[in-house]
């Protein structure tokens, strides 16, 4: 299941993600992978979307031209998901993974157009749960108590997020431990690091998470200690 995409660093080539047909398991966190779930290799180790920093992302099945184009259109991270077909011996395009705020702007876009609404609705497929309102006012309202610094809206972004990530994985009554200083500090800094750094640019351009990470260490710092 290699792929050889990231030896190279051409701005043209995407991030690939597979939809795994055999169970597989994370090379640095150890969860478990299971038929169906996504995963990305790096140099040749499955990695879970979370270590891959790539689970902020949502899943767009393909099957709407309009709306995958125009989920593209801006420079936002996005990774293709393909999948192997036993039958056909070869690599399959299933979709994409985009960020959650390009894909509402594409299906705004997309309702200008009356014969792409219904189809709109129809492929988005919406990988994330509807978010608890309570758990997220108060998730928030400790990262603003940890940083005060934090916009808030920013904040709230954060912790819809973190959300999504507990109740789909270990039930909600479990999601108290998000409200852990240490799991605030390192939710904060996955948010800084996407949205406050070049660091998604770094990874379209198909640089390493090691990389990457150290290329924008002392703008993540600055961010932190602004909002501290
Ligand atoms: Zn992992």
């Amino acid at each position: 299941m290699g792929s050889n995409h990231n030896s190279q660093g051409d701005q043209n080539d995407e991030i690939i993600v597979f939809s795994i047909i055999n169970p597989s398991v994370c090379s640095e966190c150890g969860a478990e992978l299971t038929q169906g779930r996504f995963l990305k290799m790096e140099k040749e180790k499955p990695l879970c979307l979370e270590c891959a920093d790539l689970d902020h992302l949502v899943y767009l099945q393909r099957g709407n031209v309009a709306l995958t184009r125009r989920s593209r259109k801006y420079p936002n991270l996005s990774a293709v998901v393909v999948r192997f077909s036993r039958s056909r011996h070869r690599y399959e395009r299933q979709g994409l993974l985009v960020e959650s705020e390009a894909l509402i702007r594409a299906e705004k876009e997309c309702e200008g157009d009356a014969a792409d609404r219904k189809i709109s609705r129809e492929y988005a497929v919406r990988v994330r749960e509807r978010a608890d309102k309570e758990y997220i006012a108060q998730f928030s309202k400790q990262i603003l108590m940890q940083y005060p610094g934090c916009p808030t809206q920013e904040a709230e972004a954060i912790a819809d997020h973190a959300c999504q990530k507990y109740s789909g994985r270990i039930g909600r009554s479990s999601a108290a431990k998000a409200f852990d200083a240490n799991a605030i500090e390192l939710a904060v800094k996955a948010h800084v690091r996407h949205k406050h750094t070049c660091y998604d640019q770094l990874l379209m351009k198909g640089w390493e998470r090691t990389e990457s990470r150290s290329a924008i260490a002392e703008k993540l710092d600055q961010v932190m200690r602004e909002w501290n």
